[in-house]
């Protein structure tokens, strides 16, 4: 079975390392030469928007998906054609614009920011009037890893933010005083089965994910995060992986934003999980049972962003498993992550502070 993979960045390429041990081809389709993903499979060096292009995809391949939720959607419409294309696009469509993301939480009764949309001057001062400061000034579109976004403290500064980012569709929402983030992962199969993982603890520097611990040991939330992101899949009748990330503020979850995909958080799931986010992916896309979410101790995941350690120091450290997406280093980017594992939760948040005392030493474990 070919699968067909629209963007071959780093989640892409290790879905075709998940997938290669249960027989599946690949084919990827990315306007970039050297992505991650094009030196593990084949790849067709195009822009998304290619007629020819995506439909030689959809013949060539059984199923199509996506690890770049910000794929046009026009383009998949043509695409859907010529081949399944799963998860649905309706839930890519959600997940592409901010609004539409923050109305399906209302519509859920999943718990959100206030917010705000946000087209002129006037109605960012009304926004921030009836939703309060301080706030955070967003893009609707294309927004990632804190991209696109700015903290608004006084009405003064609304101004600026305005200069900013004022040329594109905004969204206003409080700024959350949050004790922590989590985020769920899972998947639907095709029959309607579901597949949860434990939920995850992310710590954020600059808006870039940079530390991932799991399982985050809450009998309470687990089940109300797990709760929610049933609702979200059974409405779109979805089927592959999706995250749903929160803030955590006085023992109640706060949607942030979902992501129709695998997902950074869940990369710990590779070593730490008995079935990745990235097998159960694939197995639910092509119509195969999920496997177990069971976690295998105490995981940390860790980014490594902007410059790749040295490897032999990195591996000096026995338990750990390196992950390098061979992507030329630049100030920001994600050029791979590492994960521990260790038998209690102490012993990895021990572990883990040595090892951020030298990757990164602006996030700190109590
Ligand atoms: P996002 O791209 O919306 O996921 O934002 C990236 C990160 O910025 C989040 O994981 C938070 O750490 C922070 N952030 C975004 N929106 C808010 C908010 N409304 N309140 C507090 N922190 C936020």
């Amino acid at each position: 079975m070919t699968i067909g993979v629209l963007g071959a960045g780093q989640l892409g390429r290790m879905l075709a390392l998940a997938g290669y041990p249960l027989g599946m081809d690949f084919l990827f389709l990315d306007h970039a030469a050297d992505a991650p993903a094009g030196q593990v499979a084949p790849l067709l060096c195009a822009e998304f928007t290619d007629a020819a292009r995506l439909a030689e995809l959809g013949a060539r391949c059984e199923v199509v998906t996506f690890d770049w939720e910000n794929v046009p959607l026009e383009a998949l419409h043509t695409l859907a054609e010529h081949c399944p294309i799963r998860p649905p696009l309706r839930a890519l469509a959600s997940a592409q614009d901010r609004a539409s993301e923050k109305r399906l939480f209302e519509r859920l009764r999943i718990p959100t920011t206030r917010w705000r949309a946000v087209s002129s001057r006037t109605e960012l001062r009304h926004a921030a009037l009836r939703v309060g400061l301080p706030g955070v000034l967003k893009t609707r579109r294309m927004g990632y890893d804190g991209k696109g976004q700015v903290v608004v403290r006084s009405m003064r500064a609304l101004e600026s933010a305005w200069e900013r980012l004022g040329n594109v569709p905004l969204l206003y929402e409080e700024l959350v005083p949050f004790d922590c983030e989590v985020s769920i992962i899972g998947a639907r199969g095709r029959r309607g089965e579901l597949a949860v993982y434990p939920l995850c603890l992310n710590s954020h520097a600059g808006g870039i994910l940079r530390l991932t611990r799991a399982p985050f040991e809450s009998a309470r939330l687990q089940r109300l995060a797990g709760a929610y992101l049933q609702r979200v899949l059974t409405h779109f009748r979805y089927v592959g992986v999706l995250t749903i990330e929160f803030f955590v503020r006085s023992g109640a979850l706060i949607a942030n934003e979902i992501a129709p995909r695998v997902h950074n958080s869940g990369h710990w799931t590779i070593e730490g999980a008995d079935t990745s986010q990235f097998e159960n992916h694939l197995r639910a896309i092509a119509g195969l049972p999920l496997g177990s979410t069971r976690a295998r101790g105490h995981a940390a995941m860790i980014n490594l962003i902007g410059r790749m350690p040295r490897r032999a120091a990195l591996l000096e450290h026995p338990d750990l498993h390196l992950h390098d997406y061979g992507k030329r280093p630049r100030p920001g980017r994600k050029l791979g992550h590492c994960t521990l594992l260790a038998a209690t939760p102490q012993a990895r948040d021990r572990r883990a502070r040595g090892l951020l005392a030298e990757l990164a030493p602006e996030i700190r474990i109590p």
